[in-house]
């Protein structure tokens, strides 16, 4: 955004798209201020694609991922607990992600929420108590924010550009836009202006991810994917536990 304001584009903040429809030699899309044609439509909504384009909603699943801030450490359990000031990540399927914040004052810890309307208090609960599973000594320290966003899963779960029409799609991150999105926006950016060779990217490919069988935007099945996971991972952990070599 900051690049795009030095140049002629022109940005319309808080306008909604409504729909969109391929004609001959472009896109028209209807928005809440009105219609705009173009040649190319680079689509970048990714977990919160709406109503605005059914056919990609169908496509791409919105999980929450949700973020718990301590209170203020102290500067020697930081210390202690995160000596090198580096993101952790582990490898369960419902991964946990956790890292010191921005001023090195608190531990942010995040991971999926399970939950898909409200803002119920359980997610936040549940991080809490595997915040202090992790790190005993944070077990009874407060938490002074929670929050959580959308991020796009789709069926084979890798991240691609695709095309139908003169639409561009980047999307489907799977909870790790802040790289990819960057990444593969640019490259859609380069093959709307028709720079081929810069365009060129292993993820550049069709087909688009396979529709989600049932599924209409309204994922109902997330509570049941989620316990079907958080069973898989506890088993997994208690075979580590009793194998200690695997
Ligand atoms: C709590 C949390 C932690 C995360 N941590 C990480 C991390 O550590 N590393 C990492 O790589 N990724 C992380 N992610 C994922 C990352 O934030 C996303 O993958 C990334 O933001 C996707 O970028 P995007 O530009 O494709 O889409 P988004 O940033 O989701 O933007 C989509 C935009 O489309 C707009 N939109 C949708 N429909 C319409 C419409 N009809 N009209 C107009 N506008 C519309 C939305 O308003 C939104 O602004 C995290 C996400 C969350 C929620």
């Amino acid at each position: 955004l900051r690049v795009a304001r030095t140049t002629d584009a022109v940005i319309h903040e808080n306008t909604t798209v409504l729909g969109t429809s391929q004609e001959a030699g472009g896109v028209r899309v209807a928005t809440s201020r009105g219609e705009v044609s173009a040649k190319k439509l680079l689509v970048c909504t990714d977990a919160y694609t709406d109503g605005f384009d059914p056919w990609l909603r169908r496509r791409l699943v919105p999980v929450r991922s949700r973020i718990i801030a301590t209170e203020p450490l102290g500067e020697s359990v930081m210390d202690r607990l995160m000596p090198k000031k580096m993101m952790h990540g582990d490898t369960r399927q419902l991964s946990y992600y956790y890292r010191p914040s921005p001023d090195g004052t608190r531990i942010l810890f995040g991971g999926r929420d399970g939950t898909t309307e409200g803002d119920p208090l359980a997610p936040t609960t549940h991080l809490r108590s595997e915040l202090g599973r992790i790190f005993p000594e944070l077990a009874k320290m407060g938490i002074t924010h929670s929050w959580f966003g959308q991020v796009a899963m789709n069926r084979d779960m890798v991240p691609r550009m695709f095309t139908v029409g003169d639409t561009v799609y980047a999307t489907g991150f799977c909870g790790s836009g802040v790289v990819w999105a960057r990444w593969l926006g640019k490259k859609a950016a380069f093959k709307l202006l028709g720079q081929t060779e810069r365009a060129q990217s292993a993820f550049d490919f069709d087909p688009p991810p396979k529709a989600v069988p049932l599924y209409l935007g309204k994922p109902w099945f997330i509570p049941l994917v989620y316990s079907f996971y958080e069973r898989r991972d506890k088993r997994a952990m208690r075979g580590k536990k009793e194998s200690p070599k695997g």
